[in-house]
């Protein structure tokens, strides 16, 4: 019996470590299946505060994971399938074993969205991805495209003009939900074309294990037309990974875990941190700020039921 597990290993997850280490709560963490989250799929961050010159995205999940193991924070590979938090202890299977807790916080984070095209998922690393910082590199001298009209996109539609010989940007609107400056900075990249009003129809060639072309459609006039493509990168949002907790907890319509006020859920003793309960802010800061909160509350929690 635990008296903390952690499920998720992004930046919320392992700063909830640190601080339920450092109160002697021997927390376990559950790295799930994304281990380091959303920061071990970028490069440089800027803007986490302590680092003038910025740093590299994984070296900061993986020190703030280290720094978490000196304190006695225990990792295990794996991903929570099932979740009863229906009685305390709250029960949790991590490949085929139950592990029981006191209190959890749920540190899951959001997965990439996809398309959901028809070869979509058959081309997933042979050419389709959702990750430019990891797969960028593959599609040097070539030709690539990018989904998305948010700060994503942009993000990694500009990343990947280091490899590509053309990057073509797809949105199906013409307005941008994505910040300003980030879209100044796509529109004035030489490398980057916009095609505004646009969706993609579907991928090829799934036959020959490789991306080679898509169709698109103008939503505007129904033209639709192929264009040559090498790597694809659908940048088109996240999903919250809270599948096996629902039903259990307070979860919105799009699966993000309702907050009751701090790191409380609807289930008393179970806490979030991070991505998985935040829609709005989703930075490196607040998830570690979500995930020093969660632990605070975890450990007065225990402390007022005399553990
Ligand atoms: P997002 O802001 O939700 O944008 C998703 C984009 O994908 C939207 O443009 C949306 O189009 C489009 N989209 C969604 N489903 C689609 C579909 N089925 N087909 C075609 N297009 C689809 O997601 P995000 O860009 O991942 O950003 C998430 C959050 O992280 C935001 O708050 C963002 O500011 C933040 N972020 C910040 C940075 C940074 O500051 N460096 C970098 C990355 C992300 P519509 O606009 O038409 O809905």
């Amino acid at each position: 019996m635990r008296d903390l597990i952690i499920v998720g290993s992004g930046c919320a997850g392992n700063t909830a470590a640190i601080y339920a280490a450092r109160a002697n709560l021997k927390p376990l963490v559950i790295a799930g299946h994304e281990p380091g989250g959303q920061l071990s799929l970028t490069t440089l961050v800027e803007n986490f505060p302590g680092f003038p010159e910025g740093i590299d995205g994984p070296t900061l999940v993986e020190n703030i994971k280290k720094q978490a193991e000196h304190f006695g924070a225990e990792y295990i590979h794996g991903t929570v399938v099932e979740a009863d938090l229906s009685a305390r202890p709250f029960r949790l299977k991590v490949d085929g074993e139950w592990h029981e807790t006191r209190t959890l916080i749920i540190a899951s984070g959001a997965s990439a969205r996809w398309l959901n095209l028809p070869n979509e998922q058959k081309l997933i690393g042979h050419g389709v991805s959702s990750c430019a910082t990891c797969d960028g590199f593959f599609y040097r001298g070539k030709k690539i495209m990018v989904v998305g009209g948010g700060d994503s996109a942009m993000e990694e539609a500009n990343f990947l003009t280091r490899f590509g010989e053309e990057v073509a940007l797809v949105h199906r609107r013409d307005a941008f939900r994505c910040s300003k400056i980030m879209l100044e900075r796509a529109r004035k990249n030489p490398k980057i074309q916009f095609l505004t009003n646009t969706v993609v129809d579907d991928i090829y060639d799934a036959g020959q294990h490789i991306v080679n072309s898509v169709k698109l459609r103008n939503l505007k006039t129904d033209e639709t037309w192929i264009r040559d493509v090498d790597g694809f990168f659908v940048a088109i949002g996240h999903i919250p990974n809270t599948k096996p907790f629902e039903g259990q907890i307070e979860l919105d319509a799009d699966g993000y875990i309702i907050s009751k006020g701090g790191a409380r859920t609807s289930v008393t003793g179970v806490f979030h941190a991070g991505d998985v309960q935040d829609r709005s802010y989703r930075q490196a800061i607040t998830a570690s700020g979500a995930g020093c909160m969660a632990a605070i509350e975890a450990e007065r929690f225990l402390e007022a039921e005399g553990h």
